[in-house]
């Protein structure tokens, strides 16, 4: 006898019907622009606001090798992808981080590093710099700092974290890198005056970042799951009047590998990387069906957050 699960259901649970029946918004994949590296979820610190959980301790996601990287690489460049996403965890906590690097540059990729730009990156420094000169243009790092204040930015991120990020990120403009910075938008401030304080940041430190430049300075909504958020519907995209295309799903995926699993998989996006509903199979090529949007994320950071996903990725790491 088959059983049909039919409402009602909780919000967020069941695939393509919403918790009061209507049918779920889905996003289909418009281009596969950015293919993710999820080199694993082990990093140097442990913040508070990390939405992957990452820290010293955590490899719920191991690291990548970088002959596993290079078959999707193969796989993105048959998928006419233009830019690979590093993301973790801290990227450099990945002993083959730097490999990895050098053949998506090497493949013709752009490459984007989310970095928190402290002492794992700040040890591969002459390679890393060779690397750059090698595609000028090719790579930008993109560092975290949560907030332009020190005491703010070590509220969430730890004592100690603010002055080797910052060194890391002048290192890096020195060093001529094409650098971005991510932060968050968590302290009640608006869009205007973090990016007049960020400016005056930078300034001081002869840091050559646009601060008005949204792809410069990326202001990230918060990653709260404390209020209640509706589910997204089919019409809502209408009401909202907001594309699925808008959303990063639409134009990315990210490759992880679970602790003891054999192979990598696929997963919808950055931000959900544990959940199985978003796994997508074990290469690009099966990876490209709608995604549903069953969490909460979808809703509070994407549709209703406005945050735009892409192409700068979303996790200050
Ligand atoms: S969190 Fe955003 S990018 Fe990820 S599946 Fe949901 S809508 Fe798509
Ligand atoms: S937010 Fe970034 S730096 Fe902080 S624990 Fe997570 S991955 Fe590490």
């Amino acid at each position: 006898m088959t059983i049909i699960n039919h409402p009602p259901f909780g919000k967020f649970e069941h695939p393509t019907l919403t918790a009061n029946g209507e049918v779920r918004a889905k996003v289909p994949l418009r281009r596969l622009e950015t293919v993710w590296i999820n080199t694993g979820t082990l990093c140097n610190i442990t913040c508070d606001n990390c939405y992957i959980q990452s820290g010293p301790h955590n490899d719920r996601l191991v690291h990548l090798t970088r002959a596993e990287v290079r078959t999707f690489l193969e796989q993105a460049a048959e998928c006419g992808t233009q830019e690979i996403g590093l993301t973790g965890g801290e990227p450099f906590m990945n002993p083959e981080c730097l490999g990895m690097i050098e053949d998506a540059l090497e493949a013709g990729f752009r490459v984007l590093v989310l970095t928190n730009a402290m002492r794992p990156m700040q040890r591969f420094g002459a390679a890393l710099t060779a690397l750059n000169r090698r595609y000028p243009g090719r790579l930008t790092l993109r560092v975290s700092l949560d907030h332009y204040q020190a005491e703010e930015h070590e509220r969430f991120r730890g004592q100690r974290t603010w002055q080797p990020a910052l060194d890391g990120l002048i290192w890096l403009v020195r060093e001529g890198f094409t650098v971005a910075v991510a932060a968050r938008m968590v302290w009640g401030l608006s869009e205007s005056v973090m990016r007049i304080c960020f400016r005056e940041l930078f300034a001081i430190h002869d840091i050559a970042i646009d601060a008005q430049d949204p792809a410069q300075l990326v202001l990230f909504p918060e990653m709260t799951n404390d209020r209640e958020v509706p589910e997204i519907t089919e019409k809502c995209w209408d009401l909202l009047g907001k594309s699925p295309d808008s959303v990063m799903c639409a134009s990315s995926r990210m490759v992880v590998k679970r602790k003891g699993a054999q192979y990598p998989v696929v997963v919808a996006c950055t931000l959900i990387p544990y959940d199985p509903a978003f796994e997508l199979g074990d290469s690009l090529a099966t990876a490209s069906q709608p995604v549903a949007l069953k969490h909460h994320h979808c809703t509070n950071f994407c549709v209703l957050g406005g945050a735009c996903c892409n192409p700068h990725g979303s996790k200050t790491p």
